[in-house]
């Protein structure tokens, strides 16, 4: 048997993998969220039922995979994973939906890409645990139904917009995830150190998660590179100084923010008027909802742009961040 090891063809998922939490009280944050889902997990494993379908939506990198691997470990269900990309035929949904085995769970992760024809073959599946399939064409068609087993499709997407509204009515419930506080990412930080057998001081770890735009993922990553500064350096322990000097040599920007963050920002500091969606799209060669779902939520939950009828605008704020340091010293 060939073994694949896989830390060296995916070290950075693997790595991922590794610190993903495994239970509500590991999973820092996100509270109204967790309320909610353990009263729901509670209810059906009561009636022992599987659980409604469940919608989670927000940024990369906030935790809605871990999520759905914590929800299986709750429901003590196995969890089979995709991703909308990765369903390409209607014979692929089908096929994935009658390997199904009763109270399963499926992810399927960027949900909002599947297609139209795909989004077809899940509406009977959501809904009655059936699929209806076409054999022949012409008046010769026949439907034939198949009933599968009971499951529950847990659908992520970072683009709630891009959603046909008939999939979006027809999970149960809907979770929107937030930006983490420094305080909750300083925690993750602490907790994945020592899951690294790494000790991080407070205020180190408080540094990493001030830079993290919000998103545990990125703090994760800066963790991962701050540790092999400090690996490097022989220290045992993690030191605000060296996490500084770590963050500061691989160019991360005080407050979080990427290249695509700072570019859009520029723009709207330039125009010094209200810009719309299509112009800034056009500038950062983004499409607009990704720019809309992605980009624009850090930035407007922290106060540098604003939505008003006629465009975008930067706030003070931004024109005094980006007056204090000229365009190019950000990276
Ligand atoms: P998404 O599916 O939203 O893109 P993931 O669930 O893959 O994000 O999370 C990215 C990484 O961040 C994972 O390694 C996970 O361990 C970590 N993570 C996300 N949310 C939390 C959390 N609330 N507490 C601890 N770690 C988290």
């Amino acid at each position: 048997m060939r073994v694949v090891d896989i830390e060296r063809f995916a070290p950075e998922e693997s790595f991922e993998n590794r610190l993903r939490p495994k239970s509500f009280e590991e999973y820092i944050g996100q509270e109204a969220i967790k309320k909610n889902l353990e009263v729901f997990i509670k209810a059906s494993k009561k009636r022992n039922e599987p659980l409604d379908h469940i919608l989670f939506f927000g940024p990369p990198g906030l935790g809605k995979t871990t999520l759905a691997n914590i929800i299986a470990y709750q429901m003590e269900a196995n969890i089979k994973t995709t991703a909308a990309p990765m369903i390409e035929k209607p014979g692929d949904l089908a096929a994935i939906l009658t390997n199904l085995e009763e109270g399963d769970i499926l992810f399927i992760d960027e949900i909002h890409r599947l297609s139209n024809a795909i989004e077809e073959i899940l509406y009977p599946a959501m809904e009655d645990f059936r699929l209806d399939i076409i054999i022949g064409s012409g008046p010769a068609a026949q439907t034939v139904k198949i009933d599968i087993p009971q499951f529950t499709l847990i659908g992520a997407t970072t683009r709630a917009g891009m959603l046909s509204s008939p999939l979006r009515d027809r999970f149960g419930m809907h979770f929107r995830l937030q930006f983490y506080t420094p305080d909750e990412l300083g925690l993750i930080v602490k907790n994945a150190a020592k899951r690294l057998d790494k000790v991080i001081d407070e205020e180190a770890a408080l540094e990493i998660a001030k830079r993290s735009r919000g998103t545990p993922r990125i703090a994760l990553r800066l963790l991962k590179r701050v540790r092999d500064f400090a690996d490097v350096a022989d220290e045992k322990r993690i030191t605000l100084n060296r996490a500084k000097e770590a963050l500061d040599a691989l160019g991360v920007d005080e407050r979080g923010f990427d290249e695509l963050d700072i570019r859009l920002l520029q723009i709207l500091v330039e125009a010094k008027k209200p810009t719309g969606l299509s112009t800034i799209a056009a500038a950062l060669s983004e499409d607009e909802g990704t720019i809309e779902e992605v980009i624009e939520p850090y930035l407007l939950v922290n106060g540098y742009i604003q939505r008003t009828a006629r465009g975008r605008i930067a706030t003070p704020k931004t024109f005094e961040l980006l007056r204090l340091k000229p365009k190019n010293s950000l990276f």
